[in-house]
């Protein structure tokens, strides 16, 4: 089995925290200011039956100029052709503009499994949960799962790894 998982998210939700705890290695650049990963890195998780190729993507925002319209438009061109997509969120902020801008490209995907990522849980009380992955079920796509993790603490992350390599 195999496949192509592509992260994506509005700047500091956690995407390169997670991908470092997958794929063991330091590769992805972390920094609390955006746009730090300016490039689609690559990370490949590989058990005995099951190899996975995670494509971190840079910054999503809204456009300011035109090297972040480029990045934005790098990120973006990797949905296409992922066999599933990651859209991690921050459970410790409420559901943003940001989080919108990305949610409306999200919805003109089609055949690709589009997972909710919560990420930060362990920053949230447990009560809260519930209504901030409702928050993230008005005007978005279909999620093909709902997984609330902790991406430096590595909460539910194995289930999610497990999950995704079933629908390969
Ligand atoms: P990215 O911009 O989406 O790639 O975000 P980063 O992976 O660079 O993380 C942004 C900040 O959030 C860093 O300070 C991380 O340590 C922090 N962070 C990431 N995941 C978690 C998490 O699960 N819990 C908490 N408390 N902080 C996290
Ligand atoms: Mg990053």
């Amino acid at each position: 089995k195999s496949g192509f998982v592509t992260i994506i998210g509005r700047p500091n939700v956690g995407k390169s925290t997670l991908l470092n705890r997958i794929v063991g290695e330091k590769i992805a650049i972390m920094s609390d200011k955006a746009q730090t990963t300016r490039n689609k890195i690559q990370g490949i998780y590989t058990t005995d039956s099951a190899q996975v190729v995670f494509i971190d993507t840079p910054g999503i925002h809204k456009p300011q100029n035109s090297l972040g319209d480029f990045m934005v438009k790098s990120a973006f061109s990797a949905l296409h052709g992922a066999d599933a997509i990651w859209f991690v969120v921050d459970a410790s902020m409420p559901r943003g503009r940001g989080d919108d801008f990305i949610i409306n490209r999200l919805k003109e995907i089609k055949n690709t499994a589009i997972y909710l990522l919560i990420n930060k849980v362990d920053l949230l009380a447990p009560k809260d949960l519930l209504n901030i992955i409702a928050s993230y079920q008005e005007d978005a796509p279909e999620w093909a799962e709902v997984f609330p993790i902790s991406a430096r603490e590595g909460d539910n992350v194995s289930e999610l790894l497990d999950n995704v390599v079933a629908g390969l």
